[in-house]
């Protein structure tokens, strides 16, 4: 499948502390597993051998997200905590095979603009690398030329003959960008899936942490599946944990020029901590404590509508469980160069490991919505 097992190894951790350049190896391994939307099976082995030292007693739901439970040190019956971070990403879709082309759809919302050009890998029979083209600007007609791209005039060409294309490839074979992580200067990492693989990395930082300091509560961290697509993973995964509290940690949009600056937070400026309808206020203000104690820098996101994350499908399970958001600011969102600071995935760890040391026996008890 080309993905390699993840470098976290304890000659990486310094004093049971991942230091950068374990971090940096940690986030570039999750970048590498392929894992579209319900597609997620590769990236889980990965999510679980990183998360195994940490919390070893894994299960995987029916609709395949890994939960990795690290028990608390409060008395039986305690209650917990569940953290989730998505592992699906964006992609494409075969919709039709000719010759040695495919046209595509896509998985999760993709700009066709940002596509021709790209690089890609068809996950067929076996991996069968792939350009998105589109027709030369010169062969157009002259009311064409600058038009906009569209998915539907968009194509994979495989470079492949027909006969070979169509042993290796099917209808509903997926593609992803084979955009290879990049190192940018400033401890910044550009590369696919960061959405939200930088949120999965930021719940091994965490674990990590906690693994190193007592907490009363159980902490379940969740790798869930198909959140670009449906929020299926999540859902699926509080119905049957059925947790106290529930933080999604996903990516949020990171600030750039010409971009409206009350709607994106700056790279390196740490995390944000949302707050709207998807957010139970006295978990906001819980998180907001916790970040103030430790001297953490955040930014408060407003989220006025629906938050976009796994947050809601948390939120709404059951009866309702307290649930908040954590983002990290990420650049060029749904694309092959999504780009994030290390120090926010390392800092939205930390803050928490910091909240969730501080949780009692009692928070539960003094928790209202008003
Ligand atoms: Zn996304």
């Amino acid at each position: 499948m080309g993905f390699r097992l993840p470098t976290l190894l304890p000659s990486a951790i310094i004093n049971g502390i991942m230091n950068d350049k374990a971090l940096s190896e940690h986030v570039k391994d999750l970048l590498r597993a392929p894992g579209l939307s319900a597609f997620e099976a590769s990236v889980r082995e990965v999510v679980a051998a990183a998360w195994r030292p940490y919390a070893p007693q894994q299960t995987v739901s029916r609709l395949g997200s890994l939960h990795a439970l690290q028990s608390g040190t409060g008395r039986s019956n305690r209650p917990k905590i569940l953290l989730a971070a998505h592992m699906d990403m964006v992609g494409l879709m075969v919709t039709q095979v000719e010759g040695g082309f495919c046209r595509i759809t896509e998985i999760g919302g993709l700009d066709a603009r940002i596509l021709p050009g790209q690089a890609v890998v068809i996950h067929g029979r076996e991996d069968v690398p792939a350009a998105v083209v589109l027709p030369p600007a010169a062969l157009l007609p002259p009311d064409r030329k600058n038009e906009i791209p569209r998915l539907r005039d968009l194509w994979l060409d495989t470079g492949l003959p027909e006969t070979e294309a169509a042993r290796l490839i099917r209808t509903g074979d997926t593609a992803s960008f084979s955009q290879a992580p990049l190192d940018l200067a400033g401890g910044r990492i550009a590369g696919r899936s960061l959405d939200d693989r930088a949120g999965v990395a930021a719940l091994t930082v965490c674990l990590e942490e906690l693994a190193a300091r007592p907490h009363r509560w159980d902490v379940i961290a969740a790798a869930t599946v198909q959140e670009e697509e449906t929020l299926g993973g999540a859902a699926t995964s509080s119905f049957a944990l059925h947790p106290d509290l529930a933080i999604a940690v996903d990516v949020t949009f990171g600030a750039a020029p010409g971009l409206p600056e009350h709607k994106t937070f700056p790279l390196g400026g740490g995390p944000t901590i949302g707050l709207g309808p998807n957010v139970h206020p006295g978990v906001h203000r819980w998180m907001i404590r916790a970040a103030a104690k430790a001297g953490i820098k955040y930014a408060l996101e407003v989220m006025p509508a629906h938050s976009g994350t796994d947050a809601f499908a948390m939120q709404v399970t059951a009866e309702g469980i307290p649930t908040g958001v954590i983002g990290i600011p990420l650049r060029s969102m749904h694309t092959a160069v999504e780009i994030v600071a290390l120090s926010d995935i390392k800092a939205a760890g930390h803050l928490l490991a910091e909240g969730i040391g501080a949780l009692d026996d009692g928070f539960l008890s003094k928790l209202r919505w008003e």
